[in-house]
Formats: C-alpha cells, sequence, structure tokens
C-alpha cells in the first residue's frame, strides 16, 4: 500500500518500508551531461524544452530483519519539499531510537540531510553509522575535487557534508569492500558516481532486493547507462559500475529499489535485444 509517502513490501520475512522524503527540480545536465543531454531531453518527451526541470524523488528505506531495523540513507534534512524522513519515520511508528543501523550509501546532501538534526546531534542516538571508507575520506577533505558539479553547488556540497558527517564520528562504523552489516543486509562498493558510493543488498528466504542508491538516477539511464551526469564524479567507472549492476540484477531476478526513480522506486532490470529495460514493479506491498 502507499499512503502518506510511505509503501511498504516484503523481502523473504523482511520488512522494507519506502519512505518518500521528499524531491527536488533538476535540470537534464543533471542525468545526461554534454553530448547526451539533448538525447535525454529527447527521450523525456520534453523535445524543445531543454531547460525544463525535471522532478526527482528522494526515497529513503526502511529494512526490518528479525533481528535489526536498518535505514538506507537519511533524505536532504530540510524544507521546503523535502526532509520528511524523520516525520514520517514517526508516524509509521518507528521510533528513531530504535533503529539501530544507518547505511548512508554517500555523501550527497539528498542522503545525508537527516543524519544529525537541527542541534547537530545524530538523529538516531543509538544507530552505528555504516560508510565506506572511501567515501567518508573524500567528502572529509577540505576540498573535494567534485570534478564537473556546478561551482557554487559544489561548495554547498563540502560545507553541508562536512556539517552533517563529522558529528556521526563517534558513531561511525567504516566498511570496505563487500561487507555483510548484520545478518542478510550486505553493502557492496559501487563507485563512479562518488569515489566509495555503496549498494546495499537484501536477501531473505531466497528472494533479492537491490538498493542501488545513485548508481542509476533516473529509470532512462538502465536503457542508456552511457548517459552519465554532471554530478557523475568518474563517468567511466559509473558506466562500468551500472553494467556490472544491470548484469547482477537481471541474473538474480532481483527487486531493485532506486532512491530517485518514481516513488517507491521499485522495479527489475530485464534484458532486450538491445540492452536492458527496466520494468517498474506493480506496488502491492501490505499497508504499513
Ligand atoms: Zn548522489
Amino acid at each position: 500500500m502507499s499512503d502518506g509517502g510511505v509503501f511498504q513490501f516484503p523481502v523473504g520475512d523482511v520488512i522494507c518500508i519506502a519512505i518518500d522524503d521528499g524531491g527536488y527540480d533538476y535540470q537534464p545536465e543533471a542525468f545526461a551531461f554534454g553530448p547526451h543531454e539533448q538525447a535525454f531531453v529527447a527521450a523525456t518527451g520534453q523535445r524543445g524544452a531543454e531547460n525544463s526541470p525535471i522532478h526527482t524523488p528522494y526515497t529513503c528505506l526502511v529494512v526490518r530483519t528479525p533481528q535489526h531495523l536498518v535505514l538506507i540513507d537519511a533524505g536532504a534534512g530540510w524544507d521546503p519539499g523535502n526532509g520528511k524522513l524523520p516525520a514520517r519515520l514517526r508516524a509509521a511508528g518507528i521510533d528513531l531510537a530504535a533503529v539501530d543501523v544507518v547505511i548512508l550509501t554517500h555523501g550527497h546532501s539528498d542522503h545525508i540531510g537527516a543524519a544529525t538534526g537541527q542541534d547537530g546531534q545524530p538523529t538516531f542516538p543509538n544507530a552505528r553509522y555504516v560508510m565506506s571508507t572511501a567515501e567518508w575520506t573524500f567528502w572529509n577533505a577540505e576540498h573535494p575535487d567534485l570534478n564537473h558539479t556546478p561551482r557554487e553547488f559544489a561548495g554547498l556540497l563540502t560545507w553541508f557534508a562536512h556539517q552533517k558527517l563529522r558529528p556521526i564520528e563517534p558513531q561511525l562504523d567504516l566498511v570496505d569492500g563487500e561487507t555483510e552489516v548484520v545478518p542478510g543486509v550486505t553493502v557492496l562498493p559501487v563507485p563512479g558516481h562518488t569515489p566509495g558510493q555503496l549498494a546495499v543488498l537484501v536477501r531473505s528466504h531466497g528472494e533479492q532486493l537491490l538498493v542501488i542508491a545513485d548508481a542509476f538516477t533516473h529509470p532512462l539511464h538502465v536503457p542508456h547507462p552511457e548517459w552519465t551526469a554532471n554530478v557523475d564524479l568518474d563517468p567511466a567507472q559509473t558506466v562500468r559500475t551500472r553494467q556490472a549492476l544491470l548484469e547482477r540484477a537481471s541474473s538474480a531476478n532481483a527487486l531493485v529499489q532506486a532512491f530517485h526513480f518514481p516513488f517507491p522506486g521499485l522495479g527489475r532490470v530485464r534484458r532486450a535485444p538491445e540492452g536492458w529495460t527496466w520494468a517498474p514493479e506493480a506496488t502491492h506491498g501490505g499497508p504499513a
């Protein structure tokens, strides 16, 4: 059921709850930079309207295993238009103090905003915060190399990351490589968009959910994995990571969840004669 920005669905005996944190309007170059921008605009049906903003959701995910309560990404953390995660967790009956693991897939502002509150304290006081060593190191540099990211936006991203990440250091659990963070929940390196981005694999009773974070930021990246954006810090590595994820999701017939796809971001990857297609999943879970 999708109700009040919350959608619950099962993966084996794990209960997953997608939470709509809000969203933001982006320009096309945030999805397909340089030579691919025109093709992207045409494929979205916005031919002739190159500067039309594209509304992009932010979807966080709660994973309730038999023993643990895991949150994947913390949303943008501020109003207006987004930052709805903490209130929607409470409305869904989830005590912020009961979350025992927070996985931050990467350090972009729309994924770490509610890692800490306005008081500068960790929003989830009893959680360990899982991040990759590469990602933590990158964002805690004084001047991370944000490549093609527009200059004023890059400065804001860096400032925000410092504000949000430094206070969680006492609760930090850095990982390297593929790591099971709690039984049935494994993080996987998916570099490219950022140097240390993590995907998350949830496995239970033969079912799989692959949470792909920002390895893909628009459904058109599935048939066009070569379309990278100005915010994909290493475009060539982004394409290699996408190809590997498409192979993995398709061969396992995994349910896939993407942070920026239309809420709740669920679907499956199918092989097509000339590449890959995205098949959105019918949203038929139970009430949250
Ligand atoms: Zn991102």
